[in-house]
């Protein structure tokens, strides 16, 4: 089933879908389009809508308004066994009293593929996802992980326009998880799978994904690769949930130079980045700056940013140190240094003068 001529996969799209729940509006003008092959995260806390979506797309749920579209195909007004989408749910809904062979020759039974066709692609099914000689296990004798994967097969062996799947890892323990997703992104890579995949998780959407889609409220935020995402979020909402973050409040100095200028609400003047357009002096901003970026100072005499301030938490964390500065006005800043032999270790009460390049301190908001 991994050969080209097999591959199925088609592209989603959802335009303009409305879903609410008496006065719960739980999804509000939501559009994306998914290409085919490619694997889409949906990206939320919970109660974001996340859920929602993917049952109106699998045809759970009717939209108040919107369409759906598979492969070119409008599925809107169709059930969800007519539309040919493999999915995966957190708990895994396996048939507890089928073997393992059963339950994932169940959607081909469904199909009425012929049982010698049955056999040999429960097989290939069963090989993709490294569970070959499992087959007359029943569910409870698995581990969750192994549980798990007997779902992923049962969902692709019916060979689906469209892969879901609904925070599968969230019962998994951390290395199992990790794990995990490395194998399924690499079948996902491996059959061309269209996949449609949610979590709460930002570490994993990160990991897994071609571009991730950010929701809040039932909103999509922002939609784009994991790199703009953490690197350049729109708003703050999105630098806040993805990765930690600094967002400081400042207003808008006349540039001199290249780098503009924003003096912050404490009175320390920084550079920040001039790429895009930068707002006019005046203006009052939001600067993101990530935790990573700020240094010791003297570690780095190329940042035009050097400010002085006081440790009041140093947190041991194995592979880096994370402090809890304060600066001038009393604002408080997060610094994660990496723990490298020089290294300098910071405790509290301790001075510390945290370095940044410009280029770090990105613009997100303009008020
Ligand atoms: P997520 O998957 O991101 O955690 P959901 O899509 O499950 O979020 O839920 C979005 C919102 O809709 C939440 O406020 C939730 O309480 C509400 N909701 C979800 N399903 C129902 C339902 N069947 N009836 C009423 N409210 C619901
Ligand atoms: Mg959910």
């Amino acid at each position: 089933m991994a050969s080209n001529s097999d591959k199925t996969s088609g592209d989603l799209s959802v335009t303009g879908i409305h879903k609410r729940y008496g006065q719960v509006r739980a999804l509000a003008d939501v559009s994306l389009t998914v290409a085919a092959g490619e694997f889409l995260t949906i990206l939320g806390p919970s109660g974001s809508g996340k859920t929602t979506l993917l049952k109106v797309v699998a045809g759970f749920e009717t939209p108040d308004e919107g369409d759906v579209r598979v492969g070119g195909r409008d599925v809107t007004d169709l059930d969800p066994a007519q539309r040919n989408i493999g999915m995966v749910f957190q708990n895994y809904a396996l048939f507890p009293h089928l073997t393992v062979e059963r339950n994932v020759a169940f959607p081909l039974e469904m199909r009425r593929v012929p049982t010698a066709e049955i056999r040999t692609r429960v097989a290939e099914a069963l090989a993709l996802v490294e569970l070959t000689g499992f087959e007359h296990r029943l569910p409870r004798q698995l581990s969750g992980g192994q549980q798990q994967r007997v779902a992923l097969a049962r969902a692709i062996v019916f060979r689906p326009t469209l892969l879901l799947l609904d925070e599968p890892f969230g019962a998994l323990d951390r290395k199992l998880r990790e794990s995990m997703q490395l194998e399924v992104r690499r079948l996902q890579q491996r059959l061309g799978l269209t996949t449609l995949f949610i979590t709460h998780d930002q570490e994993e959407a990160l990991v897994m994904s071609d571009r991730i889609a950010v929701m809040d409220s039932g909103r999509l935020e922002q939609v784009g690769r994991p790199r703009d995402i953490y690197e350049a979020p729109q708003s703050p909402l999105v630098a806040d949930f993805v990765g930690e973050s600094n967002i400081l409040s400042g207003t808008v100095e006349a540039a001199e130079g290249a780098a503009p200028a924003v003096r912050l609400e404490g009175g320390t003047l920084i550079r920040v980045a001039a790429d895009g357009a930068v707002p006019a002096p005046g203006a009052r901003v939001r600067v993101l700056l990530r935790p990573e970026r700020l240094g010791d100072a003297g570690d780095d005499p190329g940042a035009e940013n050097r400010i002085p301030g006081t440790v009041v938490e140093s947190i041991y964390l194995g592979l880096s140190d994370k402090y809890r500065l304060r600066i001038a006005g009393g604002i408080e800043l997060l610094a994660r240094m990496g723990a490298s032999r020089t290294a300098r270790r910071y405790a509290e009460g301790d001075a510390i003068t945290v370095g940044f390049h410009a280029a770090d301190a990105r613009i997100i908001e303009v008020r």
